[in-house]
C-alpha cells in the first residue's frame, strides 16, 4: 500500500518508492498512466461482447519480464497522465460504446488508487470488472479490492524459482502467485456464466507457454492440479508468444517462435488433468495482435485531453 510517507508497498517488490517524486520498480508515478483506452476484441470470447473487452492498458508493470509482449506499455515508454475523474470518465465511456466487460490490464501496481475509483464506478457499472493482472501481487493487496472486481484474470508464468529469476527478477513468482490465486477464488468462487455464455464472474487463469520451457508449463500444471483439485477456474492456455520482443534478451530460446509440438504438449497435459477454459489455433501468435500504442495515446490526448509524459 502506499503508507508511511507516502511509500509504495502494494506489491511484492515492497520496494518503499515515494512515487511522488520518483518511480519504483513498476517505473510509473502513483497518479494513473495509461497507454491506451479502448475496445479491444482479441480477449477470451465470454469477456468480449459483441464488441470487444473495454480494455484500459497502464502503463508500467511490476514484473518487467525479459520477453514482454507489451513492452512499451510496461516500460513506461508511452502513456498518459489521467485523473481519477477522467480515469471514471473512460471506465463509462467504454461501457457505453458496448464493452462486453472492463479489462484493467495491469493494474497491480495502482491496487490502492484503483479501489477507491471502483468504488465511486461501481453503481454505474452493468459490466463485469476484470482484474487482468500478471500474477504477482499480495493477497493483503487483493483484499483491498474484495466487492469490487467480478473476474480475476492472473497469469500464472513459472513454477520454476530458478527460471521467473531469470526472465522476471522474482524468485518467489509461483509462491506468491498462487497465494494470490487462492485468494482470487476465495472472492469469487467457480466461474458463473450468463445464458449468452458471457463470464460474470469467477477466476480466469492464463498461461502463456514459452520456447524451451515447455517443461516448466507442465509442472506449473501439475503443481496448480495439487494446490486447486477442484479446477475452480478457467484455464487459458496461449501460444502466441512472439520472439521480436525478446531479440535484445540474452536467452536463445526466447529468439524463436513456439513449436506445435511444445504447445500441443502442453495441451495434452492439461487436457489428461481436466483443465477447461480456453485453447488457441495455430497462427496466433502475431505482433499484429499487439495494439499500435503509439496511436492510443495521440487518441487519448485527442479524445480526453490528457497530457503526455513528453509534454
Ligand atoms: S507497486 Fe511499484 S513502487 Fe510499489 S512496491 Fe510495487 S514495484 Fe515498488
Amino acid at each position: 500500500m502506499t503508507g508511511v510517507n507516502n511509500v509504495c508497498n502494494q506489491c511484492p517488490r515492497h520496494c518503499c518508492a515515494n512515487r511522488e517524486s520518483k518511480p519504483g520498480y513498476c517505473r510509473v508515478p502513483s497518479g494513473f498512466a495509461v497507454s491506451r483506452c479502448d475496445l479491444h476484441p482479441y480477449e477470451e470470447p465470454c469477456l468480449c461482447g459483441k464488441y470487444g473487452a473495454g480494455t484500459i492498458f497502464f502503463a508500467g508493470c511490476n514484473l518487467q519480464c525479459v520477453y514482454c509482449q507489451n513492452r512499451s506499455v510496461s516500460h513506461a515508454d508511452e502513456y498518459v497522465f489521467v485523473s481519477d475523474d477522467t480515469l471514471i470518465r473512460m471506465i463509462l465511456d467504454l461501457q457505453e460504446s458496448g464493452a462486453g466487460s472492463l479489462d484493467l490490464v495491469t493494474p497491480t501496481h495502482y491496487t490502492a488508487r484503483l479501489s477507491t475509483v471502483l468504488r465511486k464506478v461501481r453503481p454505474k457499472l452493468k459490466i463485469p470488472v476484470v482484474w487482468n493482472s500478471g500474477g504477482y501481487e499480495t493477497v493483503d493487496s487483493l483484499r483491498r479490492l474484495e466487492g469490487l472486481v467480478d473476474i480475476w484474470m492472473p497469469d500464472m508464468k513459472y513454477f520454476d524459482p530458478a527460471l521467473s529469476a531469470r526472465f522476471s527478477d522474482a524468485p518467489d513468482y509461483f509462491e506468491v502467485a498462487s497465494a494470490a490465486l487462492g485468494e482470487m477464488i476465495r472472492q469469487t468462487g467457480i466461474p458463473v456464466f450468463d445464458d449468452s455464455g458471457n463470464l460474470k464472474k469467477g477466476v480466469l487463469v492464463r498461461h502463456l507457454v514459452l520456447p524451451g520451457h515447455r517443461d516448466d508449463s507442465i509442472r506449473l500444471l501439475g503443481a496448480l492440479d495439487r494446490l486447486f483439485p477442484d479446477h475452480p477456474f478457467l484455464l487459458s492456455l496461449l501460444n502466441q508468444y512472439t520472439p521480436e520482443f525478446a531479440q535484445d534478451s540474452p536467452y536463445p530460446e526466447l529468439h524463436r517462435r513456439l513449436t506445435s509440438f511444445e504447445y500441443g504438449s502442453v495441451l495434452d497435459v492439461a487436457d489428461s488433468l481436466g483443465f477447461e477454459g480456453y485453447r488457441q489455433q495455430n497462427g496466433s501468435a502475431s505482433a499484429a495482435y499487439t495494439p499500435d500504442f503509439t496511436k492510443s495515446v495521440t487518441d487519448l490526448v485527442e479524445r480526453y485531453g490528457c497530457k503526455t509524459r513528453q509534454n
